[in-house]
């Protein structure tokens, strides 16, 4: 039966909760313990799938086809455990779980409550697949306090208690604030957060405090003594340059240890932190830098891309140069011509996943630039489409080319060729999933991990280096293979097909030095300790461009 480590926040949020359970989550495995993380969002939404990334920052696709929260990115980046569908939950999904439940009559017509039924099911959720790891990590959206998020504090009092004793703890993470004037860190704000907590019934084993500055001795003492936790169980979390020492940080800090005594587990097994310390040492000690475009339409917001940026860290990592991104907003180029003078200077290009119409003028422009002045291009998912769309419109001669995508959004009126239309079906593992236009737009893409085939002799079998390969998936339209012959006579390769031959999953130009667009997200798999081969070599064929320019 696993432990359990709660994860809460207190004080302010944006913290860096999901950062500090990937990193702890890392720690125990170093430490030989085997692990698997959760996230729990007091939010209503059934999930994040239909909420806007500009609000709420990217969707994270699991192998298993669900979306989540960006929170899992930062979880398997950290662990290489992959998250399930089970790995993620929300109050909307919760509620609606039990009013189903309800309507089917499963209840016996008892009258429905938060205690016991909606901690009920929040506790099933807890428990799935207890037996499989040595700890499973648990993380409360929100902070404590927050109304939607009394049901989750209540199912984890509740659960700790339904376990043995010395089963479960709580790690509660608060800010230090610093005052200028009087030259102090304040420790109330941490002492009302854990107040909150226990009047809820929860009694925190540790406390992760955020600050700016080193927390002096006293200031330790205090918080322990007021917050009734051991001294040793104050952690502290400073600012790091990147979030990839995190793991070390936290270790020097104690973190671990705190967690391995608050469980009475001695003595602890010594870590091995080599990977952490060669991640450490490509992160701060690079050989160069290369400059990338990203043009995309949700730029304001660093979060909408979570992963892809993440994932040309870890490209920069294995190339031992720095990766500067810039975010381009495709929408600039939509009325302009200038798009030289906006993408001129940028070692690589990238088009990343999108929806709706807006913006994609620039992108079909920007991959434009890319094959004609020979720049290093990946599109993902959308700019996959739209790499097709220019190939299109600007070499085999189809100058209505578009995406149904775009005509759906115009109320049906047909203005493009539909080089991309919308997916009616697909196969999945051995059954058919079929769609129309007119389903619910929650949960209803091709979502998760799909196989390809890779053509021989490929650009991308050569990064692969093999010619089978499962990826992620998010999306509702794709390529049209009946274009493929027109495509492929003008030099567009589909290099990579559905493995029943039906769905485009990478195309390639066969006389570019690195133009490849995937249907998929390969940004999803990219590790800091394990690069993903696509931005790998993105990031070797922008070095290489750097060198020419
Ligand atoms: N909007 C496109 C589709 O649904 C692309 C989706 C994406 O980029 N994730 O197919």
């Amino acid at each position: 039966m696993a432990r359990y480590i709660f994860i809460t926040g207190g004080v302010v949020s944006s913290l860096g909760k999901g950062l500090a359970s990937a990193a702890l989550g890392a720690l125990l495995q170093a430490r030989g313990y085997s692990v698997r993380l959760r996230k729990l969002d007091p939010y209503l939404n059934v999930d994040p799938g239909t909420m806007s990334p500009f609000e709420h920052g990217e969707v994270f696709v699991t192998d298993d086809g669900a979306e989540t929260d960006l929170d899992l990115g930062h979880y398997e980046r950290f662990t290489g455990v992959s998250a399930r569908k089970t790995d993620s939950v929300s109050s909307g999904r919760i509620y609606s779980t039990v009013l189903e439940k309800e309507r089917r009559g499963d209840y016996l017509g008892k009258t429905i409550q938060v205690i016991p039924h909606v901690t009920n099911e929040i506790k099933d959720f807890l428990a799935v697949d207890e037996d499989e790891v040595d700890f499973m990590l648990c993380e409360i959206g929100g902070t404590v306090g927050d109304i939607e998020g009394l049901p989750f504090f209540e199912a984890i009092r509740q659960f700790s208690h339904d376990k043995p004793r010395g089963q479960c703890i709580f790690m509660h993470l608060t800010l230090l604030p610093y005052l200028a004037a009087s030259g102090e860190l304040k420790t109330k704000p941490t002492q009302h957060s854990v107040k909150e907590l226990q009047s809820i019934g929860i009694a925190p084993d540790i406390l992760v405090c955020r600050s700016e500055h080193p927390i002096p001795e006293k200031e330790r003492e205090k918080i322990a003594l007021f917050c009734n936790v051991r001294k040793e169980a104050v952690v502290a979390a400073y600012d790091l340059k990147s979030i990839y020492e995190a793991p070390l940080a936290y270790h020097a800090q104690g973190l671990d240890q705190a967690v391995l005594d608050a469980f009475d587990i001695s003595p602890a097994p010594r870590p091995d932190l080599t990977v952490w310390h060669d991640v450490y040492d490509r992160i701060h000690n690079p050989e160069g830098e290369v400059k990338v475009a990203i043009v995309g339409k949700y730029t304001q917001l660093g979060d909408a891309y979570k992963s892809i940026a993440e994932a040309l860290t870890h490209g920069g990592m294995a190339n031992r140069v720095r990766v500067k991104v810039e975010w381009v907003d495709a929408e600039i180029f939509d009325k302009s011509d200038d798009v030289a003078r906006q993408l001129e200077g940028y070692h690589a290009i990238l088009v990343p996943g999108g929806f709706g119409e807006r913006g994609t003028e620039g992108k079909i422009k920007a991959a434009q630039y890319a094959r004609e002045h020979k720049v290093p291009y990946l599109g993902i998912c959308l700019g996959m489409q739209m790499a097709v769309i220019e190939a299109a419109r600007n070499v085999a001669g189809l100058a209505t080319a578009g995406s149904e995508e775009f005509d759906h959004e115009s109320a049906g009126k047909k203005r493009f060729e539909p080089v991309v239309y919308h997916l009616k079906e697909w196969v999945q593992g051995n059954h058919k999933v079929e769609r129309k236009i007119g389903d619910d737009k929650g949960g209803t893409m091709r979502l998760g991990a799909y196989n390809a085939t890779l053509k021989e002799g490929s650009k991308v079998a050569e990064i692969y280096g093999t010619t089978k390969i499962d990826e992620r998936h998010r999306h509702r339209y794709e390529v049209d293979i009946a274009y493929r012959d027109k495509l492929e006579e003008v030099g567009l390769v589909f290099s990579g097909m559905s493995p029943d031959g039906k769905l485009p999953e990478i195309v390639e130009w066969a006389d570019h030095p690195w133009f490849i667009g995937v249907q998929f997200h390969p940004e999803l798999k990219s590790k800091p300790f394990k690069p993903h081969p696509l931005f790998e070599g993105f990031v070797k064929a922008a070095k290489d461009m750097s060198r020419l320019v």
